[in-house]
């Protein structure tokens, strides 16, 4: 069949084709230590749960707005202030299919073919692919590891050309697990202003920093940068509601009704009852947050730990998210190369770093329990020795 040259020319996932080689494998009956998962491995709170279930069960299962239900966005709204000091009044917000449709409702509304998009590396892998749906074009500029994997204000500054329209920062980041500081996004914001280039703001892991790294929404140091940015957001990492798909963005006023408009033509308006838990999540008690966050930073301390003492292997130890890079390069061999040995050889499921653009290295997710974490380092310590 004659496909479309936007599907034709995407590249197949390669987070998913690991993960279906590690479930072949477990379905053989193989025993997998698995560190590719994107997403918590905690059960979502149950009064998220139980605001969903009510609210079902009282008959709240027509469409909503397209936008999402107003006492939603109200409560965003006042998130957005209370965390992030930032002004976005109900109406610059909208509520999505999960704050991967946020990136792209926002990519779509920006971006028109010959339009670049700066991207730093390594980068969450569905950016460029929405960059390219959108007949846009994705510059990617590598960061370094001694720079803790962050874009600079002058690297921005040198790869911006008279067609670049937007760059996206991912903090804390996927799969880096960086997170930027006031001063370098200040930096960044600046240079942004300069051009006028539109910021996507993708802050979907803000509730996991460690280490007393802080969480800055970028949109909030200077007018310039409010007027510039798009806030992306979601419930799926902080509350552990990756399968309920929601998420959210903030953005001056014109925009967001232009992603209105779209979404109400694509999607409309999310899944109504999931939306009651994501405001149940919203405005009930947060400890769920900070205990989840103890869980991840007691996993993160034990993974670097082991990584750090592993000869060849060299990685910053990370402020944020759930991911750590391990830095193979002194192996000999290419990132797929390695996760595919792991694999078949010690039954170690990692991410090759390919896949977020930086063959250097391989991505290991600790949101798996300390004893899946503690066998698989093992395992990996071994598969080293053996290279
Ligand atoms: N941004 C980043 C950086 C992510 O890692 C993810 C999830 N893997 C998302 C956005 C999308 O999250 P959601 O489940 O809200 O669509």
């Amino acid at each position: 069949m004659d496909l479309a040259n936007r599907v034709s020319e995407l590249t197949p996932s390669l987070t998913l084709a690991i993960d279906s080689k590690a479930k072949a494998l477990r379905a053989e009956g193989v025993d997998i230590y698995s560190f590719g998962a994107g997403e918590p491995d905690f059960d979502t709170p149950e009064h998220i749960k139980i605001a969903a279930i009510e609210s079902l069960q009282a008959g709240f299962t027509k469409y909503t707005p397209s936008s999402g239900i107003p006492e939603l966005r109200a409560a965003i709204s006042k998130k957005f202030q209370r965390d992030n000091n930032l002004d976005y009044k109900p109406s610059e917000i909208i509520v999505s299919n999960g704050a991967k449709q946020s990136c792209f409702n926002a990519i779509l509304a920006v971006c028109s073919e010959g339009d670049e998009v700066i991207i730093p590396a390594p980068y969450w892998l569905s950016y460029p692919e929405m960059v390219r749906l959108a007949g846009a074009t994705p510059v990617i500029v590598q960061t370094t590891q001694t720079n803790d994997w962050k874009i600079t204000a002058s690297q921005f500054e040198e790869a911006m050309s008279p067609r670049t329209k937007m760059i996206i920062i991912n903090s804390p980041g996927n799969p880096t697990g960086s997170v930027y500081t006031k001063e370098e996004l200040r930096a960044i914001a600046e240079v942004a202003a300069e051009e006028e280039i539109i910021i996507l703001s993708d802050e979907i892991y803000e509730s996991l920093t460690y280490d007393g790294a802080e969480h800055v929404s970028i949109a909030s140091l200077t007018p310039e940068a409010r007027d510039l940015t798009i806030t992306v957001n979601g419930f799926s990492k902080a509350y552990a509601m990756t399968g309920w798909r929601i998420g959210y963005l903030g953005a001056p006023e014109q925009l967001a009704k232009a992603i209105d408009s779209l979404q109400s033509h694509s999607t409309s308006g999310p899944n109504s009852f999931a939306q009651k838990g994501a405001l149940a999540a919203l405005t009930g008690n947060q400890q769920c947050v900070s205990e989840m966050r103890e869980e991840f930073n007691i996993r993160r301390e034990y993974i670097y730990e082991r990584l750090a003492a592993i000869p060849n292997i060299t990685a910053v130890k990370p402020r944020g998210a759930f991911y750590i890079l391990a830095n193979i390069s002194k192996l000999g061999l290419t990132s797929t190369n390695l996760a595919d040995r792991l694999l078949s050889k010690a039954n170690v499921a990692v991410v090759p770093g390919i896949a977020f653009g930086d063959d250097s290295v391989v991505r290991f997710s600790y949101a798996t329990g300390l004893d899946v974490i503690k066998s698989g380092l093992d395992r990996f310590e071994e598969f080293c020795k053996t290279l």
